[in-house]
């Protein structure tokens, strides 16, 4: 074989080994997950609702699936989604579903078709302008029914939302308009993570002064409910839970405060792929595209078939670690789309096969998604959303009974 040649090495390969069953896997951990909604109800008590955010994909970890495990398990009251596209691509699982992109150009392309499906299966829009109350009204009453919408303040971010001092206008639009329902009022936060920074306290303040009036004058009748905080503000800031939080990363176990926190969030993802081939290299062979590393002594490389358009991230080349047989080992050379090569210097025992591990389920390891994030100058949230779709999602349960079934028969 060629391969022998080339200097790969002549042992048994054990492609069917290990939870990866020879491919690159998302190992999604539905206990973690319920964990991870236990530490939040915990934090935020029993008379506060939780809208668990599974926009983009539920942050990668594949948001059919944690749909399911939320509902069957009554562990969140509502769920979130960015777009009207993932809204209709979330399983049917009984909770009500809030979409935050703003309404907006009711007439161009699909948003018209796509919005009388939102509002035939009673999803919740947001709106924050005077011409998106008024279109969605005219969608809603042309289908004789009662569109649910909430209505997004801008209280300092400067991104998406009806500037507070226009709120009232917007506000009043909808609460005049029979085929909309108000069903609640919000507002983002832009520093909930920095437990210091002022501008959450000035943000909150003028979301109260600004909605203080519609909770007090609706309270006979339905009154919008009124929710802020993300994960941070969750954790950090207990007043400012009002009636939800909405709550994305911590869901999935990470702290968007850092791993150094002590909270007991468990990561919910695990990234594995096999050890694909193994081979030794002469001292002086350089590795992958622009040769950026050379072996400094003769040197045993694994290769790993996983690249940049996995998600595994280009500046990861030369300086990232994973895991094979709980030993960290070095990525060498640069990332490339669908292939990287480790070291092995460390793991004399790596054989094809073996499970790598490329994003670790504990804070602490070098292969954490805090590490990678540091690594990649960026946020887990980005880290987690960059993991493509080559990368098959599978609940942890599943793997096991796998695994199970391939040694007994
Ligand atoms: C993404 C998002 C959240 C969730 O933020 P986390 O920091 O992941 O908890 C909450 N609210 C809005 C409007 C969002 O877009």
């Amino acid at each position: 074989m060629c391969y022998v040649a080339n200097g790969v090495d002549d042992k048994d390969v054990r492609m069917d080994a290990h939870t990866t069953l020879g491919e690159p896997r998302l190992l999604i951990s539905h206990e973690a997950l319920r964990h991870n909604a236990g530490v939040l109800r915990a934090a935020v008590g029993d008379s506060v609702r939780i809208c668990a955010v599974l926009k983009a994909d539920a942050y990668g970890h594949g948001a059919a699936a944690v749909a399911k495990t939320l509902a069957r398990g009554r562990l969140a009251d509502a769920l979130a989604v960015a777009t009207l596209d993932e809204a209709a691509a979330l399983p049917e699982v009984g909770l009500p579903v809030i979409v935050f992109r703003p309404v907006e150009n009711v007439y161009v392309g699909r948003q018209r078709s796509q919005l009388e499906e939102a509002i035939e299966r009673g999803w919740t829009l947001t709106l924050c302008s005077a011409a998106a109350v008024g279109d969605v009204a005219r969608l809603a009453q042309a289908r004789d029914k009662r569109a649910s919408v909430q209505v997004k303040i801008d209280t300092g971010m400067s991104r998406s939302g009806v500037d507070d001092c226009d709120a009232h206008g917007v506000i009043e639009g909808v609460l005049r308009q029979p085929a909309l329902r108000l069903g609640g009022l919000y507002t983002h936060f832009a520093c909930a993570d920095d437990e210091d920074d002022v501008a959450t306290g000035e943000q909150f303040r003028r979301f109260c002064e600004v909605t203080d009036g519609y909770v007090e004058a609706n309270r006979s009748g339905r009154r919008p409910i009124r929710h802020a905080a993300n994960t941070a503000a969750s954790l950090l800031h207990p007043h400012m839970h009002m009636d939800m939080v909405r709550t994305g990363l911590g869901m999935y176990g990470i702290d968007p405060m850092g791993p150094a926190t002590g909270r007991t969030l468990k990561p919910v993802m695990k990234w594995v792929a096999p050890l694909l081939m193994v081979r030794t290299v002469r001292k002086g062979t350089s590795v992958g595209y622009g040769l950026t590393w050379t072996a400094p002594r003769d040197t045993r490389l694994g290769l790993v078939p996983v690249g940049y358009a996995d998600g595994y991230l280009r500046s990861f080349s030369n300086r990232a670690k994973v895991i094979i047989n709980g030993v960290a080992a070095n990525v060498v050379g640069r990332v490339s789309m669908d292939l990287i090569t480790v070291e092995l210097g460390s793991v004399p025992s790596a054989q094809p096969g073996d499970e790598v591990t490329l994003l670790e389920d504990e804070a602490a390891s070098p292969a954490s998604v805090y590490a990678l994030a540091e690594l990649g100058g960026t946020i887990p949230y980005e880290i987690f959303c960059r993991i493509g779709a080559r990368v098959h999602r599978v609940a942890v349960d599943e793997v096991a009974a796998e695994v199970e079934e391939r040694a007994a028969g």
